[in-house]
């Protein structure tokens, strides 16, 4: 795996392949005959001019030195926008309107700080770049009524800072990506454990940022409930968080930070809670008649707190097409809902946890598969998203979305989720075929609900991105109406700003904005992101 990640696809670049000649039928069975949908060279893609003058410039490169202030062509395309789908089929045309004027690349702390200062000092728009795999358009600065835009690039905060065996925690600096960050921690045979699907480009500080949530949630918690302190760099000042593992000291302000998506400080180091690195792995799949069955079976699971590391249960349509394993796409097989268990810990601690699962799942109708599918998942678990390329390559729209509810509104959220993805996606002449396929999971569980993980593919209609605008748009006011949360776990950005207000109030975003005020006076920390 190569840490660059490809400039307008997911991941790295020698995974790109195109679709098996198998998935490559079926596809153009469900969405009519493949039309090429070739890439703009990366020499070609268009940039806007850049606005920061040399002398401004120059005052940069003093704080972080020559080298680290990159204006190159190249520099500036890989630091536009994240990896949402919109965002690939735009770098695809080759529009990098949104592009920064410079990226500049910090050694630690201290300059993080000086060129947050130095940004609000010359309204400068300043948009902190973890892994640059947002998906909510967290990384699209407003541009008007500033000097330029600037995207920090935190890659060079790339060290375990310390262990504290005893506590179970650790200190790790923002820039980390997730391989490394588990390659450091298991030297002291530990880990961080979550893994989000991104988990191979995503950084620390972005996973604080965002409240990711990986797939081994059930097992390890969502990040945000792993971090136990933080260290931010805002242009008043520094704030530095979270002195004891419990405390009645007011309203706890990591919360104000975790999910603020770099417009209220650039968090440097954060000091997560680790747990011993895994003696053994086990996954397994079972099945289960139908969708609402399975539900019910996870809610038993995470209310009877026998819920194991992993735990995802996919609807009919996604486990017909096994998605689950994107190697063999296409081979579902026997029809129900696939249920993936994943067991961590000492084989002990496995074996006896596996048993009560077992027992579970039995009890409410699941009948298992065995441990090969299992491990079919956990081997492929990073490489969907490629899928997602491959489509992109032959005019298939492909995205996905999210959100979260209790579990008593869980069967409605799906219900009007899924109607008004399909009817948005379906095209006015459709008569019946050639309609988008809606797929969904639930991936994260809790005593008190679950999150609903929507895969949509659709033929491409135009350049697809007024298309995926209004389904976007359509199952947004769907999750809003039925009452669930805008995001689980993909964060707000400019993508989910506008029905941000719905969900919190309007007192909600009176405390945003003040909080944005105090903390961002000249209001250049990554404008028009979060805060509506
Ligand atoms: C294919 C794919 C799969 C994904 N799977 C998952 C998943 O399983 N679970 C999940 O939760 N998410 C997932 N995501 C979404 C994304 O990976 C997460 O939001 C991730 O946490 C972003 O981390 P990053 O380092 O890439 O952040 P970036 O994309 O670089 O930044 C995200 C936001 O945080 C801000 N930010 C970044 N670093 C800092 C910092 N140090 N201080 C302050 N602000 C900062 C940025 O300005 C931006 O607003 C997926 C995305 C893709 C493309």
């Amino acid at each position: 795996m190569t840490e660059q990640m490809h400039w307008a696809r997911w991941g790295d670049p020698a995974e790109a392949h195109p679709l098996s000649e198998e998935a490559r039928g079926l596809v153009e069975l469900a969405f009519g005959p493949a039309a090429e949908h070739p890439t703009t060279p990366l020499s070609d893609v268009r940039l806007p001019a850049p606005r920061l003058p040399e002398d401004l410039l120059a005052g940069l490169r003093d704080l972080v030195g020559d080298h680290q202030v990159r204006v190159d062509h190249e520099a500036r395309v890989r630091h536009t926008r994240g990896k949402s789908t919109p965002d690939l089929l735009r770098m695809r045309h080759g529009d990098a309107d949104d592009a920064p004027d410079a990226v500049v690349l910090p050694a630690g702390h201290d300059e993080v700080a000086a060129v947050v200062s130095w940004c609000s000092e010359h309204r400068v728009a300043l948009v902190p770049f973890g892994g640059g795999t947002s998906v909510v358009g967290g990384l699209v600065a407003r541009r008007d009524g500033y000097a330029g835009v600037l995207a920090l690039d935190l890659r060079r905060l790339d060290r375990l800072v310390a262990v504290d065996r005893v506590s179970g925690t650790a200190v790790l600096e923002a820039g980390l990506l997730g391989p490394r960050a588990e390659a450091l921690l298991a030297e002291h045979r530990l880990t961080l454990g979550p893994f989000p699907q991104s988990f191979e480009y995503a950084s620390i500080g972005g996973f604080a940022a965002t409240r990711s949530s990986g797939q081994a949630s059930s097992g390890y918690g969502r990040f945000d409930q792993l971090v136990v302190a933080l260290r931010v760099a805002t242009p008043v000042g520094d704030l530095e968080l979270g002195s004891a593992p419990a405390n009645a000291a007011g309203p706890d302000l990591r919360e104000l930070v975790l999910g603020s998506e770099g417009a209220f400080g650039v968090i440097t180091a954060v000091t997560v809670r680790v747990r011993p690195a895994p003696e053994t792995a086990v996954y397994e799949t079972w099945r289960f008649a139908s969708f609402p069955e399975g539900v019910a079976a996870l809610r038993d699971l995470a209310q009877s707190g026998d819920a194991p590391t992993v735990l995802r249960l996919s609807d009919e349509n996604e486990t017909a097409l096994n998605l689950a394993k994107p190697d063999e796409i296409g081979a579902g097989g026997e029809g129900g809902c696939l249920v993936v268990t994943g067991f961590e810990g000492t084989a002990e601690a496995v074996e006896a946890r596996r048993r009560v699962v077992a027992t579970r799942l039995e009890k409410r109708g699941g009948r298992s598969l065995g441990a090969d599918d299992g491990a079919g998942w956990a081997a492929g678990r990073f490489k969907g998203p490629y899928l997602r390329d491959a489509m992109l390559d032959i005019g298939v729209l492909v995205e996905t979305l999210e959100t979260a509810t209790f579990w008593s509104n869980l069967p409605r959220l799906y219900d009007e989720m899924s109607a008004a993805l399909t009817a948005a996606l379906t095209p006015a002449s459709a008569n019946g075929g050639g309609g988008p396929i809606v797929l969904c999971h639930i991936s994260h569980v809790y005593e008190t609900g679950a999150s609903l993980y929507f895969t949509v593919a659709a033929r491409q209609v135009g350049d697809g991105l007024e298309q995926w605008a209004a389904a976007k748009a359509a199952a947004s006011d769907a999750m809003i109406a039925a009452g669930a949360t805008i995001t689980h776990h993909h964060a707000v950005g400019r993508d989910h700003r506008p029905w941000l207000a719905q969900e919190i109030g309007p007192v909600g975003v009176e405390i945003l904005r003040a909080v944005k005020d105090r903390l961002d006076p000249n209001g250049v920390l990554n404008p028009g992101v979060l805060v509506p």
